[in-house]
């Protein structure tokens, strides 16, 4: 997969993208990212890339030209599909990460300021996505929020697919609770099943508790699911109704 990031801050996100799982990722060649600075695509010998709004608002816009500009030069006639990360765009979900997650070629383009001209995300973005009902300085964090979690669902970034498809959200549910050494900690113990070695008794077990911690914490979460009568039941005899 290749993705192209255009921003006015690329050492923002190059830090991150050079780091931990995502930065060996790249290393590995599971992806490539590349950081473009749109400044570098402006006309204006003062580099400036941004203007008032035509109204009476303050703060200043992102300009159409350097933003098609650096679009243009960087995809050079391929069509990668592009997005705007925007708070005025569907909120991301692991389901649609996991969608674009299969594409090749991915174009992203970093809103700041008051934000960008709507005349060239007319013409170049297919699709706007927001992290959250809320509103950031910049398009950088979720343009990095975006391709960790598109990244890490790609072959060879985790060690094994299960990595992330039992956890919070893959399929519905969120993840059932994670212990680790020492098996006795503050006089709290790991629930023996986990010590048996049953694999099957170890699946159940950790279903159900999948259904009751998204019971308890994400209740909103199983109207979305057609829950079996067994999974139903579970969560009755846990939570009650
Ligand atoms: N004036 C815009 C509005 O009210 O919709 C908000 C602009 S915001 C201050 C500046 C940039 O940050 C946006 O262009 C976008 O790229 C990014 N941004 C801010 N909040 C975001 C969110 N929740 N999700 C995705 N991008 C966001």
């Amino acid at each position: 997969m290749n993705i192209d990031i255009a921003t006015l801050f690329p050492e923002m996100l190059e830090n991150y993208l050079s780091q931990s799982i995502v930065g060996r990722a790249r290393d590995k060649g599971i992806f490539t990212v590349k950081c473009h600075n749109i400044r570098d695509y402006t006309l204006d010998k003062h580099r400036r890339v941004d203007d008032t709004p035509y109204s009476e608002r303050q703060g200043m816009l992102m300009q159409c030209e350097p933003v098609y500009n650096c679009f243009t030069a960087v995809t050079e006639g391929r069509k990668p599909h592009v997005i705007y990360m925007s708070p005025q765009g569907r909120t991301l979900t692991q389901q649609r990460a996991k969608e674009l997650s299969q594409l090749d070629d991915i174009f992203i383009l970093c809103g700041h300021y008051e934000g960008v001209d709507d005349r060239v995300i007319e013409e170049i973005v297919d699709e706007e996505i927001s992290i959250g009902d809320y509103v950031l300085t910049g398009g950088e964090l979720p343009a990095l929020v975006l391709v960790d979690c598109i990244v890490r669902m790609l072959d060879g970034t985790l060690s094994q697919a299960d990595c992330y498809e039992d956890e919070s959200h893959y399929n519905g549910l969120l993840e059932y609770p994670q212990y680790t050494r020492p098996e006795v900690w503050h006089g709290k113990h790991v629930p023996e099943i986990l010590l048996s070695g049953h694999h099957a008794n170890i699946q159940k077990w950790r279903h159900e508790q999948a259904l009751v911690t998204t019971a308890r914490k994400r209740p909103d979460l199983l109207e979305k699911l057609e829950l079996s009568a067994s999974d139903l039941a579970i969560i009755h005899k846990n939570i009650g109704d």
